[in-house]
């Protein structure tokens, strides 16, 4: 204090029991194998390692240092003080020069001034709000006579905007140009089309706030996950970027006399079809792995989330696609769905979205139509009913809260969520005691209040599903809270958060994806019983243990199969790069999201070899 720094000094403060608690919970994060003070006076780590610029540790070698300072912050991504702002759109990236990948830091709103750029930001769209948005199909801006209305999931008496529905017709075009425009796009070289993805990462990082205030007025998405969509969005551009320019080296396997070589080539058209709950970052993703593979794209986003759609539709030519390579088509899913889906020049569907239609697109795309002339592949990223283990050591300071968060977080609206806790039995009474008290503290609100913790779901279908399952679920458990949002049912599309305990793993709100705020709490013996439960229903998607064994954390990383495991920490929030994202069973087939084994789905392998003993002298020709 007396150098003029900070200094906070921790004092357990009341009832002996919760104290003694709160002193192991340090003595543990002390002695931890991270600990910066078990390095410094146990391990002796010498004082420039400990004091290196954080800068320099956070990539590969980080390790556990980034376990107090950003995991605390709930996701586990870098905070940035501010964020980065504008660059030239039009500065192309050298291929060869391209920085290493970092994930995009999400905006602080502790900082004032975010607050103040996110409200104008909002302020701005509002002003917007009620425009019409036509098609683009090669370049071209279309209307058509059927839109679709797209309200404020948070108060529904607010137009967002209109969009032109497309239908077959348009469909037809939109593949026709995609078509037309392949061969070019194929041959552009990689490096050009990776250019294109950076370019629209730096429109994205421009107009963050922006966007960002589109998630939260059009798909009800409160102001930090909106933020986090966008960075993600970001993330998918830079990281693909690099992907393809890694890709784009083909591999040599010489032996005298013979040349050996192994390249990627495009497929072509493609169809990306994408959910509206990662309304930016979703469609960002699909679409970009497509196109800087060297395929053309018809964009088809969700009806709900069209207009964010149109946004990056913008970027992506404010950064210099080309007309006939990407084309933006919202328009009922089970209309030009199918015409995308069945159509013989489509050679590829990225689809993220329900396990229902999902699956639906899967057995159409089986079909072979007159004049089809690939074998239609099909990436389908599917929905989850993920399980959290509570052990009977978890520390409960982190387990409660990380439930909460992985099930309420944008309203229990993420393939990632939590659905079903599995708790076992000696911890059950405590656990449950202090997530009902947790629970009952959970702030609903409109998307656009920053204090929101719990906003609308998207629209009045996604209401009324979430409320039959409410009605099942009283008669397959007892309610343990229900929080309810009061007048705000009248105004938008508001479901309470509810959690029901004493569920069997039997019961339909225990095995159906419900996709809402809605936990069914489930009492297990011990470990083999929570495994076997975890593993009961049809899905792999996510999945999380709060535990202390290492032992126990030891099998479930080999025996809890999920496509992402987290131990110990809630478990949405999945990063680009160090988390690459997606599942398996009946949670899709597809390689994970953000991971090094995306872009390839998008690209078919060729090998070319040559004799070349005969061949006399003969220059290399770069081809
Ligand atoms: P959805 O299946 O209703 O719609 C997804 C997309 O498919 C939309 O663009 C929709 O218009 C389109 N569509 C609808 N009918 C179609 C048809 N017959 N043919 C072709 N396309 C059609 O899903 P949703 O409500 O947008 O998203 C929620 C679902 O997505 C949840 O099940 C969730 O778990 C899943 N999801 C999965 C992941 C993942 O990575 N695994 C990520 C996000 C969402």
């Amino acid at each position: 204090v007396e150098r003029g720094l900070h200094v906070r000094i921790y004092a357990p403060y009341g009832p002996l029991i919760p104290g003694m608690g709160y002193l192991i919970r340090r003595l543990l994060e002390n002695t931890s194998n991270d600990s910066f003070l078990r390095h410094s006076f146990v391990e002796n780590v010498p004082e420039e390692t400990l004091l290196r610029n954080p800068l320099e540790t956070t990539h590969g070698s980080m390790g556990g240092w980034e376990h107090g300072g950003a995991e605390a912050l709930g996701n586990g991504r870098k905070r940035g003080a501010d964020i980065a702002e504008p660059e030239a759109a039009h500065t192309p990236t050298p291929p060869h020069s391209t920085p290493e990948f970092h994930n995009e830091p999400e905006t602080d709103f502790a900082v004032a001034e975010n607050r103040e750029r996110m409200a104008e930001a909002i302020a701005r769209v509002r002003a917007e709000l009620g425009r019409r948005y036509p098609l683009v199909i090669n370049g071209d801006e279309v209307n058509t006579d059927e839109v679709l209305t797209r309200p404020n999931p948070s108060n529904a008496a607010e137009i967002v905007g209109v969009i032109a529905a497309a239908g077959p017709k348009e469909a037809e075009c939109a593949i026709a140009a995609a078509r037309a425009a392949f061969p070019a796009w194929r041959d552009t070289p990689a490096g050009e089309r990776a250019d294109i993805l950076f370019r629209t990462a730096r429109v994205l990082r421009r107009r963050r706030f922006e966007l960002a205030a589109w998630e939260v007025l059009e798909v009800g998405k409160p102001w930090r996950e909106s933020d986090a969509d966008v960075a993600e969005a970001v993330d998918f551009l830079e990281y693909y970027g690099r992907e393809m320019l890694r890709l784009a080296e083909p591999r040599r396997r010489d032996i005298p006399g013979e040349r050996n070589e192994y390249f990627y080539e495009p497929r072509g058209v493609a169809a990306i079809i994408a959910p509206w709950n990662f309304p930016l970052a979703i469609l960002t993703g699909m679409t970009s792995a497509a196109l800087v593979a060297g395929n053309t794209v018809i964009m088809k986003p969700a009806k709900q989330s069209s207009i964010i759609a149109s946004r990056l539709m913008q970027a992506f030519q404010e950064a210099g696609a080309p007309e006939g390579v990407l084309h933006y088509l919202p328009g009922p899913g089970e209309v030009v769905g199918p015409a995308l889906v069945e159509h013989p020049d489509v050679a590829l569907i990225a689809f993220t979205g329900s396990k229902e239609v999902g699956l639906g697109i899967y057995a159409s795309a089986a079909r072979v139509v007159p004049g089809q002339r690939d074998i239609k592949r099909v990436i389908a990223e599917l929905g989850g009913k993920n399980a959290i283990i509570i052990d009977d050591d978890a520390d409960l300071d982190e387990a409660v809260p990380g439930v909460l968060a992985s099930g309420y977080g944008y309203t229990g609206q993420k393939c990632s969520a939590c659905s079903r806790v599995l708790v076992l039995d000696s911890i059950y009474d405590a656990f449950v005691g202090r997530l009902a008290e947790a629970a009952r503290s959970v702030k609903i609100g409109p998307a656009e209040d920053p204090g929101t913790m719990v906003g609308p779901v998207v629209d009045a279908g996604a209401r009324n599903r979430i409320l039959r399952y409410l009605n099942i679920g009283r008669q397959e458990g007892n309610v343990l809270v229900q929080v309810d949002p009061g007048p705000l049912t009248d105004q938008g599309y508001f479901v309470p958060p509810t959690i029901f305990t004493d569920v069997s793993p039997e019961a339909c709100i225990a095995r159906e994806e419900i996709f809402g705020p809605v936990l069914a709490v489930i009492r297990v013996k011990d470990l083999d019983e929570a495994l076997a439960v975890a593993d009961s229903t049809l899905y792999a998607l996510t999945g999380g243990l709060y535990s202390r064994s290492p032992g126990h954390i030891a099998r479930a990383r080999r025996e809890f199969r999920v496509g992402n495991l987290y131990i110990n920490r809630k478990i949405t929030g999945a990063q680009v790069d160090r988390q690459p994202f997606g599942g398996f069973r009946m949670s899709g087939i597809g390689s994970k999201a953000g991971g090094p084994d995306y872009l390839p789905q998008f690209l078919v392998p060729r090998t070319v070899t040559e004799s070349t003993l005969r061949r006399g002298f003969a220059p290399e020709v770069e081809v």
